[in-house]
């Protein structure tokens, strides 16, 4: 399954209609916090952020990686909360993304003066890294839309997941914006992905970056992981 068709399977219905019930709800998210990066991760540094708890709470949509600092600019609830109490339109994905991103004030984030930001650069891939996270969730059968979560070394993140990483001698700091996206499977790490291009297991790194560069699709990257992290399913 391709990410792309991955996303409209999983968030429409076969007549091209928004997709909603329980098991589409993660996949909705997941999707709009994509369409936010497509569109404006490397142009301003906008990073939605599924946060450092355990369990479906907000998505705080900021730019740490911003030489401006990092501005809040809105939170993805939930979906259940998102759809609550509201008529949005669900004829199709587009119309849908509209209304969504009309609700964030999405028109009005784009500043300028970006030169020289991390976002701006080659190796910012904090898009491709959600990406890889919500394509190695999907392969987990056991909660195929669980939670991901955002890694920093501020002592809140899974200690397991801070465990995994200090056996590889990966630092991650303290006092700096999360720079890692990590996922779980079977009720463990399974990897975590620094959003400059590495992805890292219990069994040695993968430089994802570079082998998107090479051509290698988003699934086939979660592939690879998971050989990588010898769980595959
Ligand atoms: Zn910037
Ligand atoms: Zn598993």
């Amino acid at each position: 399954m391709s990410a792309a068709t991955g996303w409209r399977s999983r968030t429409e219905n076969a007549d091209g209609t928004v997709r909603v019930d329980d098991d589409s709800l993660p996949w909705l998210r997941w999707r709009l916090a994509d369409d936010i990066h497509r569109r404006l991760y490397h142009d301003i540094g906008a990073e939605v952020s599924p946060g450092v708890a355990d369990g479906p709470g907000d998505y705080p949509i900021g730019t740490p990686h911003c030489r401006q600092g990092d501005r809040p600019l809105g939170v993805l609830e939930p979906m259940d909360q998102w759809l609550d109490g509201v008529t949005p339109p669900l004829g199709g994905w587009s119309e849908f993304r509209r209304w969504s991103f009309d609700r964030l004030e999405v028109a009005s984030w784009p500043t300028r003066r970006h030169l020289g930001c991390f976002h701006r650069r080659g190796k910012a891939r904090y898009d491709l890294m959600f990406q890889l996270c919500v394509a190695l969730q999907a392969g987990s059968p056991a909660s195929p839309a669980g939670p991901i979560w955002a890694v920093d070394g501020s002592g809140r993140a899974a200690t397991d997941m801070i465990t995994m990483l200090d056996g590889l001698d990966v630092v991650v700091p303290a006092d700096v914006p999360a720079r890692f996206l990590a996922v779980r499977c079977c009720g463990r790490p399974l990897a975590a992905l620094r959003t400059d291009g590495p992805v890292y297991t219990h069994h040695g790194g993968v430089e994802a970056g570079e082998l998107f560069v090479a051509g290698a699709g988003v699934d086939d990257l979660a592939v690879a992981v998971r050989r990588l992290a010898r769980h595959e399913h």
